[in-house]
Formats: C-alpha cells, structure tokens, sequence
C-alpha cells in the first residue's frame, strides 16, 4: 500500500498494522521504504495485478463469525435466516476459489451478480462487508434445496425445517457443507447410526459429532479451556473430547473414551442445528468407506444412492474438496490428527529458501502432497488414503489444482522411497514426461524433517521416529528408529529388532499375527492368546512365519503395539489401522513405574533394541490374568525407558541434546507425555507437532524440506532462484 502523511501518523499506522490486524489477517512481515508524495487525497484498492514474482496466497475457509450468526437469527436484518450469509472476517475461501488473485470473479460466486444492497456493502470501507467476496443476500446469492433420495428437486417452502424433520425420524441425510457432502443422522439413534455404518461400509472407526453449541459440548463431554477456544476458533476442527458418560452415544465411537466433536462451521449449520433442536447430529464425510468426500453435482446423488434417504443442498459450487480437520489436545498441546479445512492452504514457513519450486508427493495413507516456492510450504488439505482408486485420482487433479491456483510450476518432484506408493509412481512417472528432477526421501526422515521444520530446526538432531510402516534403505520395513542427521542426511543409529510380519499388510489388519510373530522370535508361548485363534490359522501362520512367506521384516513400533495388544488381550483383529494400538493407550491406567525388561545389543553400529524379554513377561502376565491396564501402562513406560536409554546413548558419541518426535504412533498422548518427560529430565530439548500430524499426513512437509535443503547444495551458481509462472488465468 502507499500512505502519505506526517511522520509520526505513518509511523503509527506501520505500528498498528501489525499490532491490531483484522481478524482473518496473518502478518507475516512488514516491509517499509519511502517514496516521494504525491499528494493524494482520497482512499482507494486498486484491482489486483500478478506479477511472476508474487508470491499468491489463498485463505483457509473461515466460520460463521458471531457478527454474523447475530444477524443471521435477527428478525430486524435483511439476512435473518439467510443460509450463506458471510463477512470480511468470515466464510469460504480455499474451497470457492477458481484462481488467483482472490476477486469475486475468480470464486463459484461469480455466476451470483451482487444485488444494490450487497454491492453497497462491499464498496463501502466502513462495512463489515468491504471487499468480501462471498458476499450475497436472500436477493441475489445462492439457494437451497430438498431433494429426495434420487436427487430430484422437491417442492418444499423450509428444506432446512424439512431435513431437520427427516434426521429426527431416523433417516440419514446428505448435507452440502463447506469443502463437501456430510452424511448426517441423530446420533443417539442407535438404529439410524448403526444403518448409515453398514451403508457406509464402516464397521466400528468413529463417527463426528456436531452440537449446536459450547453448552452442549459440556454437556456431552468434559472439555478443558484450550478445547473450548479450538472447538470455537475460526477453523473448527473436530477436537477430541473425553466422553462424560462412556455408554453415551454409544454407537458413534464404540469403546472410544473420546468422542469427535465440532461446532456450527457455516450459517446452514447453525440453522440446521438450532431446527434440531438440542438433538446431537452424526457428521461423516459424505463418501463410501474410505473414498474422497463427494463435493459436486449431480454425481453426489449418484455416489451417494443408497446410503442418503434425502438430500439437502444448494446452488453454490465448491470448487476444492475439503474435509473436516482434527485435533487432539493434550495438556497445552495442539497435537493435529488431520490437518484440512480451515488450516490448508495456509502456508507454512520453511527454515530455509527452496532453490527452484518443487512438489512434494507425501505417502499413501492419509496422503497430502506440499508445494515449495521460496521459503513457504504449502501443504495441501488431506487426500485420504491412495490405495482407493478414487483417492488416487482427486490426488492427482488435486496437485494440479494447487499448482495453478498458487502459479507454481515444480521443477523437481520429491517422493517415498516406497516403490509402489501410487505417489512414488505418481513422481516418477511425472518427473520422466516432464524431464523434471525426482528426488527418493526415505519415510523416517521425512517424519523427522517435518518436525525439525515445523520448529525452524536447520541442525543436527536426534530423530525418534515411532511409526506404522515405512520403506528402509535396506528394503526392509522401518518403523522403530533412531535417527542421527539434519536435512541433508541421517545415519541409522537404533532400531528394533527386525521380525517378520506374516502375510505384509495382513498382519496390520490382524494384529494376532504380529503376536505369533514376535512370540515366536522371542520362544515364548501365550496359551491365553492362542486359545482365542483357530488352530488350523495358527498352525499356517506359523509355517508364514518359518519359511519367510510374504513375511518382510519389520523394526516397527506399531506393530509392536499390535503385538501387544493382541497378547494382552485387547484386540486381535482391527478394522482400521491403529485401532489396537489406540485401545492400548485408552486402557492404561495410571500406577507405578514398574517396566518390562529389554536389552540393547551393541555389538555394531547401528544399536538394536531387543524386545523379546519384554514378549516373554508380557505373556506371562497375560496368562496370568494381568488386566491389560497394568500391562498396557508398563508396556508405555518400557518404551519411554528404551527411548531415554538410546538417545542418552546417542548424545555420548554425538553430544545431540534435541530430540524430535515424529511418526504415527506419536499421535498416542500417553507416550509422548512419558517419553519427552523422560528426556526433559535428562536435560534433552524434546520437540513434537503442533502444526502438521505426526502421521503419515505431514510427509510431505519433511520431504520438501529436504528436497529444498538438497538442491541447494547441488545448485549451480548464477541460477535464477525464484523461478513461477505467471498464472494460469
Ligand atoms: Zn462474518
Ligand atoms: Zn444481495
Ligand atoms: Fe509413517
């Protein structure tokens, strides 16, 4: 901007620029130089101009603010009961933009010309409305409506009074919301709930939980005051909160201490609920299983035949999908689950300059890919899992999406060093037809990058990765790691100890099979275990076992986890990944510090921690009736005491005193509470996410930092370092 002015006035306004910013601002920095005056008068916003150095910044979608819910339920305001009714401090951004810079005319509002009244409101500097480019009325913007299990229109005076009515009676609705469709029923209909898991095709992972307000969020669960600001911030992510009566809602979350709750995000959300009237509603993404949530129409009426009884929609596109972000809170930790709607596309800040603009790939599960340009990430909202054909293409439109949206063009792709990670292939094959340069990360590194990046830590570290399954450089499957390195490389300092996992990916359906797996490594029986599996499936896992079948090794943590849990009784078989390893945390109970005994063999670098002791005392308590909490809470503090002994290890040869946290298992609370206490008493620095998951959803934030750190070093001096397209529009 140019201001002309006094000295002092224009240093005041410098001051209180960055000092009271508008609500939806973020300040990144501030930048002044002097002009000579020109004398002007009057205040004005000139259209926006892209020029191939600027660097394009599109806001995640915000809440309904409470200006506007006011408004929305006053019967004196032109907009009373206006679902789409929105501000400059409110309503969509990322999933209506269509291209950049963000005007109205590059937004799915543009087909909606603004009435007077509106047109009024958005030239007027004074309005709440100036320059806000969702802007609409009753008059002039979109509208809603009832449609029938079909997806044909139906004639109705009140479609929100109407639906709500439906999901009363027990029907499941489609709901068109922010970054897509919810599939919604009253969540304490245990028939309604139980109908839309088997329409769904999803047997036991939880559900999300709307309520209408903060009221009600105390009156279901027990939230802290750092829940309470999440659960009300503009993003609205669903935040965890521990349940108030587990037999509560029963069929939402079944055996979860926690229920997924989220408030009000859009004002049809508010109008919906408040028709519901104190009734708590099931808010699932609107897909099949694990399918991307569906977003357009007419396809959703065909995608979602036969799992909605109705459909309530509107007229205005969405142009990006985007799902429901998640949050956990641990004391005064946001730990993020899912980072999506409401966060993405915000950018992160890298530690330093990305030589060339470069795409990052991410993994396979919970799949978000990044793009570089300068010192910014722009991590991408969540993909779901490729696997599903589906997912893999809105992955692959997705990127190209982004890359026009933000007008960057990559110039090296960096992927998983997983060959069959469909964003392996994705890269490759990319990288081959366009001559780009493709750049393999190894998976722990990544996890351990992204959280070095996420705290500006460009220097040597200590990487405890914990995590599910991840490709290691020696073709085995990693998951139990100490890494020693920065964002240029890393040595393998420790891991676990290699055990086969009979039938790949099958065991991590069954954790059983990792049980007799690590049973059998360590030549302990668990009659109590074993007496719960058919003896013929026992006796063939044992022969998978024996001669290797499809058996590859693994140092994972993960599936030490599901060892465990299937030992001590918890769970033999899941039905989403992770599932036996979170009931593991939820049923440890506080006590004393007791641990199971391990060994650290130090033979040669790298050191291998050897957990078949810790198998052996675990069976045998199971046999001998241990409740699983006492197992369970000195399986947590055996690990909290191996991590503490490895990276004291670690620090003698190296002298490293920080430590990152990062992997999949790092989403359990309990453990990373034990272990970074641990270090921290040791005098080690301990840092965990914040920002992006510890999952396999924060990736692509690590491989791009390594990616950018790596074609630093190898550029050739004199060559340009800012190199973006002009938009695509
Ligand atoms: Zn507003
Ligand atoms: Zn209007
Ligand atoms: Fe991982």
């Amino acid at each position: 901007m140019e201001v002309e002015g006094p000295i002092d006035h224009l240093d005041r306004f410098v001051h209180e620029l960055s000092a009271r910013p508008p609500a939806l601002a973020r300040i990144e920095n501030v930048t002044s130089f002097e002009q000579p005056a020109r004398g002007e008068r009057t205040f004005v916003i000139r259209d926006s101009a892209v020029d191939s150095l600027m660097c394009i910044a599109i806001s995640p979608d915000a809440a309904t603010c409470d200006d506007c819910v006011a408004e929305l339920f006053d019967p004196a305001n032109r907009r009373y009961l206006y679902p789409f009714i929105n501000c400059t401090n409110c309503g969509p951004r990322l999933t209506i933009v269509t291209g950049a810079p963000y005007d109205r005319a590059r937004t799915t509002m543009s087909s909606f010309p603004m009435c007077a009244a509106c047109h009024n409101e958005y030239q007027n500097p004074s309005d709440r409305r100036f320059h806000a480019q969702p802007v609409a009325c009753a008059a002039c913007g979109p509208r809603l409506s009832a449609r029938d299990l079909r997806g044909e229109p139906l004639d109705i005076h009140d479609p929100v009074a109407w639906f709500a009515q439906r999901l009363r009676s027990g029907a499941i609705g489609a709901l068109k919301g922010l970054g897509g469709y919810h599939l919604a029923c009253d969540a304490r209909n245990e028939s309604a709930v139980g109908e839309l898991r088997r329409r769904k095709h999803r047997d036991e992972k939880p559900f999300a939980v709307m309520l209408a307000d903060v009221q009600a969020a105390r009156r279901w669960c027990e939230p802290s005051a750092e829940e309470i600001k999440l659960l009300t911030s503009p993003s609205r992510p669903i935040v965890m909160l521990r349940r108030r009566n587990p037999d509560d809602l029963l069929g939402v979350a079944p055996g979860n201490p926690y229920l997924g709750i989220m408030l009000p995000y859009t004002p049809l959300h508010h109008l919906l609920m408040r028709a519901m009237n104190g009734v708590p509603l099931v808010m699932t993404s609107g897909n099949r299983s694990d399918e991307p949530i569906s977003y357009t129409e007419p396809q959703v009426f065909e995608r979602l035949a036969g799992i909605a009884d109705c459909f309530l929609t509107h007229n205005r596109p969405i142009h990006t999908r985007c799902d429901d972000s998640v949050i956990r809170v641990t004391g005064s930790i946001e730990r993020p689950i899912r980072r999506s709607r409401g966060y993405a596309p915000q950018p992160l800040p890298l530690p330093f300059e990305c030589p060339v603009p470069i795409l990052a790939v991410g993994g396979q599960l919970k799949a978000t890919f990044a793009l570089g340009q300068r010192r910014r990430a722009i991590l991408s909202h969540h993909m779901g899992d490729l696997d599903h054909f589906e997912a893999y293409r809105s992955f692959e439109s997705d990127v190209a999406r982004y890359a026009d949206l933000f007008a960057i063009i990559p110039r090296a792709i960096v992927h998983d060093l997983h060959p069959n990670y469909a964003s392996t292939r994705y890269a490759m094959a990319r990288a081959a037809r366009e001559g780009l340069r493709a750049i393999a990360v190894q998976h722990h590194h990544a996890h351990m990058a992204s959280c070095m990046a996420e705290h500006g830590l460009d220097e040597p570290v200590i990487g405890v990765s914990f995590d599910g399954t991840g490709f290691g450089t020696d073709g085995n499957i990693w998951g139990g790691e100490f890494l020693v390195g920065d964002f240029a490389g890393f040595t393998r300092a420790a891991h676990f100890r290699y055990v086969p996992m009979p039938g790949g990916d099958a065991a991590i359906r069954e954790p059983w099979r990792m049980a007799v797996s690590h049973l059998a490594d360590a030549g302990a029986e668990c009659s109590s275990l074993f007496r719960r599996i058919d003896p013929p499936g026992l006796r063939t896992i044992r022969q998978v076992i024996h001669r290797r079948i499809n058996s590859p090794l693994t140092s994972s943590v993960g599936r030490l986890f599901d060892a465990v849990a299937a030992i001590a009784g918890v769970r033999d078989r899941v039905s989403f990944e992770g599932q036996a390893a979170m009931e593991l945390e939820w049923v440890a109970k506080e006590g004393s510090e007791e641990i199971y005994p391990y060994h650290i063999e130090r033979l040669a670098p790298p050191l291998k921690i050897d957990t078949r002791p810790l198998i052996c005392r675990v069976a045998k308590d199971a046999d001998g009736g241990l409740p699983p909490a006492t197992i369970s809470r000195r399986f947590h503090s055996t690990l909290a005491s191996i991590a503490a002994r490895v990276c004291r290890a670690i620090r003698e040869e190296s002298g490293l005193e920080k430590v990152v946290l990062s992997g999949g298992v790092f989403m359990n609370a309990r453990l990373c509470a034990l272990i970074s206490g641990k270090l921290e008493a040791l005098g080690f620095s301990t840092f965990q996410h914040r920002i992006v998951p510890p999952n396999d959803g924060g990736l692509s934030l690590g491989q791009l930092a390594i990616a950018a750190r790596m074609l630093s070093a190898t550029r050739s001096p004199g060559e340009d370092s800012c190199v973006s397209a002009s938009p695509a529009r």
